[in-house]
């Protein structure tokens, strides 16, 4: 078994998308960034890659290629899960904790665990996300930032 931990904050921008696990969350402002700014997706992934010592998504995906300018974080999520087949392991858990001011994510968790683990083709079961705010302490309770931190458990293929 191999654990791999991931982090991620972006800035809060007028006039950007909010995804957040490839799910679109309604509200006044998105994550600003190189891709689409979804630090939790950009957290699994250096999670998943964690757990191989394979590197980050600075390495894999790097911010001064023009080709994943306003990339969508989809494609980070389908190279980690590739990564991990061909490597012989197979993503069996991933914890993740979403620190944001607002807007509140409980309504989304389950769509964005569903969409975390359609990538890793795992039980939605097995992908736990919890939406905690930062008190209004720092950039982040300040609501200029959302900062994300993820867990990853990863599995030699074919093992329970
Ligand atoms: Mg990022």
């Amino acid at each position: 078994m191999r654990v791999g931990i991931g982090y991620d904050i972006h800035r809060l921008k007028k006039g950007r998308r909010l995804l957040l696990g490839t799910v679109e969350i309604p509200f006044e402002k998105g994550l600003e960034g190189h891709s689409d700014g979804d630090a939790l997706s950009h957290a699994v992934v250096d999670a998943v890659l964690g757990a191989m010592s394979a590197g980050d998504i600075g390495q894999l995906f790097p911010d001064t290629d023009k080709r994943h300018l306003g990339a969508p974080s989809a494609i980070f999520l389908e190279a980690a899960a590739r990564i991990a087949k061909k490597k012989g392991f197979r993503v069996a858990h991933i914890d993740a904790v979403v620190v944001a001011e607002a807007p509140k994510l409980a309504p989304y968790v389950t769509k964005i665990a569903v969409s975390i683990a359609g990538f890793f083709g795992m039980p939605t079961a097995n992908v736990s996300i919890k939406g905690k705010t930062n008190e209004g302490l720092g950039p982040v309770g300040e609501g200029r930032a959302i900062a994300c931190t993820a867990v990853a458990t990863l599995m030699p293929s074919g093992k329970r």
